[in-house]
């Protein structure tokens, strides 16, 4: 029994997408270990890559007999796939044979090498890819009424692009793209055409409110009522970015996030927690070190089965990220049932551990942002100091209104929050503001300008590498 496909609904009044939402947690253990085999089998028969794999692991389907013999599965990883497309371009083992034709392409960002590339025949787009994203619409009160503005450019990139299809084709919003609009002609066509749900990354939509400051132009007068924020760490994983966010808008923000490879993964209720998919993708927090589960709602690296996609199931999938936890068997105060996504830290790559203290994008970020004298722009660097000893600079951009003869005190607050949040001392340096660049999608915050080490075997590596997976 496949809970996806379109629901079409006119019951403007009833509150979830599906029936998944709010299922007994029992009964979602037993979905889960269903689909989970029947994928699995699935791919046994038409993956000679999956087959080889696991036989090389020992495993055989029979071996599955509970959710927590997953664990018996390899892990899968991005460069596994990288190196499939590259043998067998385009999609490499992205492409279950027969499951054509395809009528849309995915594609990560490339920013940690080749972009991978996704493609979707209208079932798995539709009917799986789209289920995940309409509930997250749906949750967010977005209805048909709505006049939705898509404010990203039209790239592979899915994250917001699925959304839009999701009130453009299940939902039937009215819907605007507008991704090469400059900000200004922006604003003007957000009040011309009367819009009241705009959707971009938070980095972008916190630019496009200063735009609004600077020509005079009062957000809260443009009539929107929600933004939908998808593509980087939001308020799901930064609770004062989605403060700023609120208050530069005036408006409900709703975060979602997810992977191109498997699913959307979690999204907002109106209570603001982070609910996921589970009958859609099968969800592991395993620790970095050891790949060993952790403790129940403990952070560590995301691990991701597809459970329903047919055209391109990653079993295994290591996303790369770094999650605060996830908890399960709860029930939300909006009745939700699904497990809570407790927010992401960053990517395994941008999380540094100095002095035994883990520093991520997010928590950084949400100091920064909870103090008003800093604009939204940042940036945090990793060195050394003269002893050889790790150390993080971080370089912030006061607001524009703040007099230079105010900036050391904003050094020195910043440093002080630093410290209170962190516990360790970070260097500060306050930059004139336009000094650090403006993100329109997928801002890059982090650099480590640490020389590389060498491990034992010989081989290099970077300091970051061994000392950032453990969280
Ligand atoms: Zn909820």
């Amino acid at each position: 029994m496949l809970m996806t496909g379109v629901r079409q609904t006119t019951d403007v009044n009833y509150k979830y997408w599906s029936p998944a939402e709010t299922m007994p947690h029992r009964e979602m253990k037993k979905i889960q270990l269903a689909r989970l085999r029947e994928q699995i089998n699935y791919l046994w028969e038409k993956s000679p890559f999956y087959r080889e794999k696991w036989e090389q692991n020992g495993f055989c389907p029979g071996q599955l007999r509970t959710l927590e013999d997953i664990r018996r599965l390899p892990l899968l990883t991005k460069e596994e796939i990288r190196l499939s497309q590259e043998k067998n371009p385009p999609y490499g083992i992205m492409s279950i044979p027969g499951r054509g034709p395809f009528i849309r392409i995915g594609m990560t960002s490339g920013t940690t090498g080749e972009p991978v590339i996704i493609p979707f025949n209208e079932e798995d787009y539709f009917g799986v890819y789209c289920e995940g994203a309409v509930r997250c619409v749906w949750a967010a009160g977005i209805r048909k009424e709505d006049v939705v503005h898509a404010a990203f450019g039209f790239t592979p990139f899915l994250g917001l692009a699925a959304a839009y299809d999701c009130c453009e084709h299940l939902i039937g919003s009215l819907v605007i793209p507008g991704g090469i609009w400059n900000s200004l002609l922006r604003l003007r066509m957000i009040k011309k055409l009367g819009v009241t749900v705009l959707m971009g990354t938070p980095t972008y939509l916190l630019h496009l409110a200063k735009v609004a400051e600077e020509n005079g132009i009062d957000t809260r007068t443009l009539g929107i009522k929600k933004i939908l924020t998808a593509g980087e760490p939001g308020s799901m994983s930064i609770p004062n970015t989605g403060l700023r966010l609120e208050e530069a808008w005036g408006s409900k923000i709703f975060d979602y996030c997810g992977t191109q490879e498997t699913h959307y993964l979690a999204w907002m209720c109106e209570e603001e927690i982070g609910h996921m998919n589970d009958d859609l993708a099968y969800c592991e927090v395993l620790d970095p070190d050891t790949d060993e589960p952790v403790q129940p709602g403990q952070s560590g690296k995301l691990v991701v089965t597809d459970l329903v996609g047919k055209t391109h199931p990653c079993i295994r999938f290591e996303t790369g990220d770094i999650v605060r936890g996830i908890d399960a068997g709860t029930t939300c105060a909006c009745g939700r049932t699904l497990s809570v996504m407790k927010g992401f830290m960053g990517r395994v790559g941008d999380i540094i551990k100095v002095r035994g203290v883990c520093v991520s994008v997010a928590g950084i970020e949400n100091v920064i942002r909870g103090i008003p004298e800093c604009s939204d722009n940042y940036e945090y660097i990793a060195s050394k100091n003269s002893n050889g000893m790790d150390k993080v600079t971080v370089r912030v951009e006061p607001q524009i209104n703040i007099d230079s003869g105010l900036w050391d005190y904003v050094r020195k607050k910043v440093a002080q929050e630093l410290q209170l949040s962190f516990m360790i001392n970070m260097d500060v340096e306050v930059v004139p503001p336009g000094t650090l660049p403006v993100y329109e999608l997928k801002a890059k915050r982090f650099r480590d300008i640490r020389p590389p080490i060498s491990d034992s075997s010989g081989a290099s590596c970077s300091l970051e590498k061994k000392l950032s997976a453990k969280v």
